[in-house]
């Protein structure tokens, strides 16, 4: 591929520049499905969730202050569509869960299960530790929750809740959330085992590497089905700005062997790392050599381009442009076809494409909503 469709190019557009609401398109949202239309949380997963015909998946910003100048606009004129000049694509709508409105009791109080689950398409992002013992620059979670450890028997209660959402259905579950203090390792550890072993869904998992190198073999060991581990700045003096914890704690060679054994113990194409690109992270070369270190260890790379939390210290930076997201996303292509593992930009499960950059072919990657996610013989297809 060498050039973009335009529904792919709105993609582009609407990841970089957001999306304007027409109210006829909201009320007719809001008797459909009820609101709030986002629970914007997380930036990269703050706007809303819209799929084309042809299966390509948006996440599509709505509040940020540099919506104020798009020409992007969500209307609803018998279907729902996104209007952009002279171009207008038909979109389904994926709506917030009605599980989000359900409390919970912990400690005597009361708490929505937003607070330990939360999803989005097709996948349940639970948890575990609210808050973050670290802080990273572009990331809201320290800026704007107290850490803290959710209950265990409701992390499960919140992926039941999620499979069987009347709007939103989940099919697979992200074990995620802040990192834990190194005194809670030994406890989120039992949740890992917990909730892989319970879950009724397919469970990943996304932290940071641990020092034990035998630790990847023990998540699948437990029934862990993906495993990401994110590299996300290539470049050491700005991992040390943006991520000072990470990149203090275990250095990027550390990591890259961390992944190694991942991969082994795993297997190609069930690993993922994301990279946060953007000239506001680093130059998008230095992005690209990190691509190129992780898909030599037959890890997926993931293309998240920086969009800026207003909560954080990188609140007035650029936003990823889409001129670097067709660089990033054409190099990444181009260094997966070359190392002949049958790797592509991640990640694999197509709903999941929401917000990064990422575009579904008939190659057998990508999993289709309602393709079975725990294959391991994609590779032989
Ligand atoms: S480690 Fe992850 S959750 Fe914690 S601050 Fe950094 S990006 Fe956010």
């Amino acid at each position: 591929m060498s050039s973009f469709t335009t529904e792919q190019e709105l993609k582009l557009y609407l990841l970089a520049h957001g999306i304007r609401i027409e109210a006829e398109a909201e009320e007719e949202w809001m008797k459909r499905f009820g609101g709030p239309m986002s629970l914007s949380e997380y930036a990269s997963t703050s706007g809303i969730c819209l799929f084309t015909t042809s299966g390509i998946y948006i996440n599509a910003p709505f509040i940020e202050a540099f919506t104020k100048t798009t020409e992007a606009r969500f209307v609803f004129d018998g279907e729902f569509a996104i209007v952009r000049r002279d171009t207008r694509i038909p979109v389904s709508v994926i709506p917030v869960p009605a599980y989000h409105h359900i409390m919970y009791r912990d400690g005597g109080k009361e708490f929505p299960y937003t607070k330990i689950g939360v999803t989005h398409t097709d996948r349940c992002r639970i948890s575990p530790i609210e808050g973050c013992a670290w802080v990273c620059t572009f990331c809201d979670l320290p800026y704007e929750k107290r850490y803290g450890k959710n209950p265990k028997h409701e992390l499960l209660r919140a992926i039941e809740l999620a499979k069987s959402d009347s709007l939103s259905p989940a099919r697979h579950v992200l074990i995620s959330g802040g990192t834990p203090r190194p005194e809670d390792e030994p406890w989120i550890d039992d949740i890992y085992a917990f909730i892989a072993q319970n879950s009724p869904i397919p469970v990943d998992v996304m932290m940071p590497a641990r020092h034990e190198m035998d630790y990847p073999a023990w998540l699948r060991s437990v029934g862990v089905n993906m495993l990401s581990i994110n590299i996300e700045i290539w470049d050491p003096d700005r991992a040390q700005r943006i991520t000072p914890n990470k990149a203090r704690q275990l250095g990027r060679e550390h990591y890259l062997n961390y992944i190694e054994e991942a991969v082994k113990a795993f297997g190609i194409g069930f690993v993922q790392s994301l990279m946060v690109f953007g000239e506001a992270i680093e130059p998008i070369e230095s992005t690209l050599d990190g691509v190129r270190a992780l898909v030599e260890r037959g890890c997926i790379p993931v293309l998240s381009p920086f969009r800026p939390d207003f909560t954080t210290p990188m609140s007035k930076k650029q936003p990823a442009t889409i001129g670097e997201m067709q660089k990033v996303y054409f190099e990444t292509v181009r260094i997966c076809n070359k190392s002949g593992t049958g790797l592509k930009p991640g990640p694999r499960c197509m709903p999941c494409h929401h917000n990064t950059v990422v575009f579904p072919d008939k190659s057998g990657f990508y999993v289709p909503l309602g393709g079975d996610l725990t294959n391991r013989s994609w590779n032989n297809k």
